[in-house]
C-alpha cells in the first residue's frame, strides 16, 4: 500500500478517535494492524502478537514490535514510527500514554487476552487512565473497500480459480482428501500466494454434508462428490471459492441438486445492490433453496464480508438488517447438504456496486466438470 493510502486511512481512524473522545487506540488485531500501517508481518495465533500500533486522536502513532520483527516492520511501516517495546507492553504503552498526556485509552475488545486486559486495566488505574472497550472502529472503515484494494482482490480470485483449474486437471479416483489439499496448498504458494487465507477443505461423498469438512485420508471413489473450498492471500488481500463437482458422469439427483444452488446462487446475485440488508440476500438464495425442497438442508449464513480477513463483516446472514454499500466485497455460497447423501456448495465472490452487483470470480462452476477431464 502506497503512503497516501494508508496515511488516509490514519486520518479517518482519528477523526474518529476525536469524536468518541478517546485519547489512543491500542490495535491489536493483525489485519487491522495491517491496514493502517502496511505492516505484514502475521500473529501465530492471539497469544503470538507481532506488534501492536498505538493511534493517537492527534499526531503520529507508534508501531511496538520485539527483534524479531523489528526489521521487517522499519522496511514495512508507513506513517507510524516503529520501536522495539523494551520493558514489555504494559511498559511502553504507559511511555507513549504519558508522553500524549492521555486521558482515555481504546483497546480492540473481540482481540485481547483476558489476561492482557487485567494487566492493563491495573496500569491504567495507576496512571488515571480510563481504559475502553472498542468494537468494529476499524472494521467500520476497512468495510467498504476502495478501487485499488477490489483490484487487489480480484488478483487473488484470479490467482486462486488459476490454482483450482490447474490441480482440478489432475484429481483422479484413487487420491485422498488430503492428497488433493496438500497438491492445493502446494501450488498456491508456486503461483506466488502468501498463504491459504484458510485450511483447504477437500471433502469427497458424505464427508460433503458437512460444510467445514476437515481433509482426511477417504480415497476418492469413481462417481463420487469433490468438494473444494480454498483460498488464498496475495498482497494482504484474500479469497474464498468453493466448487463441487463429480468426477466421472454425475448422476441425476447431482445434477438436479446442483441446479437448485446455481439457481439459488443466482437469486442472491441478482438481489445485491446498495441499500438492499444482508437479510434480504440471504432470504433471496434460501427461499429457492426451500421452494426445491431442501431448507432444512441449508443451515449456515449465505456469505461473509472478504478483504484483509477471509471473514469479516458484513454477514449475508437471516438475522442481519446491515444495508449493503457499494464497495462492499462478499461471498455468495448457498449450499445443501444431506447426511446420507454429500453435499454441494457454489461460492463465489461478489462486489457490491452502485447499479447492482459484479462477481469477481470468471471462472463458471462446470468449466471443467465435464467427461473429457479425469474419467
Ligand atoms: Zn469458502
Ligand atoms: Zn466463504
Amino acid at each position: 500500500m502506497t503512503d497516501p493510502v494508508i496515511r488516509h486511512r490514519l486520518e479517518r481512524l482519528q477523526a474518529k478517535l476525536r469524536r468518541r473522545k478517546l485519547s489512543v487506540l491500542l490495535v491489536t488485531n493483525p489485519a487491522n494492524r495491517r491496514y493502517l500501517s502496511g505492516y505484514s508481518a502475521a500473529d501465530h495465533g492471539i497469544r503470538e502478537s507481532s506488534g501492536v500500533l498505538l493511534v493517537p486522536g492527534r499526531g503520529r502513532p507508534r508501531l511496538l514490535t520485539d527483534s524479531r520483527y523489528i526489521l521487517q516492520a522499519e522496511e514495512e511501516v508507513v506513517g507510524s514510527e516503529v520501536m522495539l517495546y523494551g520493558k514489555g507492553l504494559t511498559a511502553s504503552l504507559r511511555g507513549f500514554l504519558r508522553e500524549r498526556k492521555a486521558g482515555s485509552l481504546g483497546f480492540e475488545s473481540d482481540y485481547l487476552l483476558h489476561a492482557t486486559y487485567a494487566r492493563l486495566k491495573s496500569m491504567a488505574e495507576k496512571e488515571s487512565v480510563d481504559l475502553v472497550p472498542v468494537s468494529g472502529l476499524v472494521e467500520g472503515l476497512r468495510l467498504t473497500k476502495s478501487e485499488p484494494e477490489i483490484g487487489m482482490i480480484r488478483a487473488s480470485v484470479a490467482l486462486n480459480e488459476q490454482v483450482f483449474q490447474k490441480v482440478r486437471k489432475t484429481i483422479r479416483p484413487g487420491m485422498t482428501e488430503k492428497g488433493i489439499a496438500l497438491a492445493i496448498e502446494a501450488a498456491m504458494r508456486e503461483a506466488g500466494a502468501e498463504a491459504p487465507s484458510f485450511e483447504t477443505i477437500v471433502a469427497f461423498g458424505t464427508n460433503a454434508a458437512r460444510p467445514h469438512a476437515v481433509p482426511t485420508d477417504r480415497v476418492l471413489a469413481p462417481g463420487e462428490i469433490v468438494l473444494v473450498d480454498m483460498g488464498l492471500v496475495l498482497d494482504g488481500y484474500c479469497s474464498d471459492m468453493t466448487r463441487t463437482f463429480v468426477v466421472g458422469e454425475p448422476d441425476q439427483v447431482f445434477r438436479e441438486r446442483l441446479a437448485v444452488v446455481r439457481r439459488a446462487h443466482q437469486a442472491a446475485v441478482q438481489a445485491i445492490r446498495p441499500g438492499v440488508a444482508c437479510r434480504e440476500v440471504d432470504q433471496a438464495a434460501r427461499g429457492v433453496i426451500r421452494e426445491a425442497g431442501y431448507g432444512k438442508f441449508f443451515g449456515h449464513a449465505l456469505g461473509h464480508g472478504v478483504g484483509l480477513e477471509v471473514h469479516e463483516e458484513p454477514r449475508l446472514s437471516p438475522a442481519s438488517r446491515r444495508k449493503l454499500r457499494p464497495g462492499m466485497v462478499v461471498t455468495v455460497e448457498p449450499g445443501i447438504y444431506l447426511p446420507d447423501w454429500g453435499g454441494i456448495r457454489l461460492e463465489n465472490m461478489v462486489v457490491v456496486r452502485e447499479n447492482g452487483s459484479e462477481v469477481l470470480n470468471r471462472t463458471q462452476d462446470d468449466d471443467l466438470n465435464n467427461a473429457e477431464v479425469a474419467r
